[in-house]
């Protein structure tokens, strides 16, 4: 059987930790950061995520500002609303919340804020800094993937490493980081050609496809360390279930050491969004970045 995951806990203690360097950070040199996070439009489910994203940014003790702006609202209006944050000193982090409805364009949104307070990690120059080794702000939610991982393996040197998902919100940037960690890394996808035989070679598989229970276990290596970061909401006995692109039941029984869905690495994605906006406030003021 093997051991659980707990994405949850480790979110909660990185909170904590957040905390306390953000009380430190206003104690010893008068900083609070701070996030604003923007959301166009009723999206449900990205209602829930923004509530959840400032519950969690007060709770550390940083300022928190939500721009709620209507679904019709043209694309030259958001894009003034991002420049007028880029431009604010309070502001040290900022998130526009996606999917954008049909009519903007988010890669001009994502575009026009500024790198420095790029807390989704998703602008050019911070990806193009991530794949040259640089400092920058990563992805949240593959930088919270690592993490679970480095927290059960210690290094990572040498692992064979297959991540399945080549996104640029998950794939692409978990890639680097495992490159980073000296990884090997193997990147695969929709038109991988025998897909469990490549993912059977793993030290580590990072699952991040958004296809439900996908990944069984007799793909897996005994002992290999499953990180799965999908979100899949099906049906099952007549009951709305959220599951991940592994088959926990089957993986279970193979993996070394595996994430469950939810309360694996679903919550360290707002943890490591508040770590982020940590280290953006830092760069900004020029002082270093504390320990988190
Ligand atoms: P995406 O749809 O952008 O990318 C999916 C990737 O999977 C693609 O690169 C595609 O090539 C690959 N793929 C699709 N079918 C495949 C197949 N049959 N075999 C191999 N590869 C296949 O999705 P995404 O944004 O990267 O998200 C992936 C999953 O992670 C989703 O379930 C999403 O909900 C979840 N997610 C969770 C968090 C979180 O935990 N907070 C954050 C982001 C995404």
């Amino acid at each position: 059987m093997a051991k659980i995951i707990d994405g949850k806990a480790y979110a909660e203690g990185l909170r904590g930790r957040i905390g306390k360097a953000v009380a430190a950070l206003m104690s010893e040199h008068g900083l609070t950061p701070g996030l604003a996070v923007v959301l166009v439009g009723e999206d449900p489910a990205s209602k829930v995520y923004v509530a959840n994203k400032a519950k969690q940014t007060v709770e550390v003790g940083m300022n928190s500002w939500e721009h709620k702006l209507p679904a019709d609202t043209p694309e030259k209006d958001l894009l003034a609303l991002v420049e007028k944050l880029n431009n604010d000193p309070a502001v040290h982090g900022i998130l526009v919340q996606l999917p954008l409805p049909g009519h903007i364009d988010s890669t001009k949104v994502l575009t026009a804020i500024s790198p420095a307070k790029d807390v989704d990690g998703f602008h050019v120059v911070n990806v193009g800094k991530l794949s040259t080794g640089q400092d920058s702000l990563v992805p949240c939610t593959p930088v919270g993937s690592v993490m679970l991982a480095k927290d059960v393996l210690g290094k990572l040197d040498g692992l064979e490493a297959v991540v399945i998902g080549r996104s640029n919100i998950v794939g692409k940037p978990v890639a680097q980081l495992l490159l980073a960690e000296n990884c090997t890394v193997t990147i695969a996808h929709s038109k991988t050609k025998d897909l469990p035989a490549v993912v059977r070679r793993a030290d580590l598989v990072i699952a991040a496809v958004g296809r439900p229970e996908m990944v069984k276990g007799d793909w897996l290596k005994p002992g290999a360390t499953v990180i799965d970061v999908g979100i899949n909401r099906i049906e099952r006995d007549g009951k709305g279930k959220l599951v991940g692109d592994c088959d926990y039941a089957s993986c279970e029984k193979v993996a070394g050491a595996i994430t469950p869905v939810p309360g694996g690495v679903g919550p360290m994605t707002i943890a490591c969004l508040l770590y982020n906006t940590v280290k953006a406030a830092c760069a900004a003021k020029g002082i270093p970045q504390p320990e988190m």
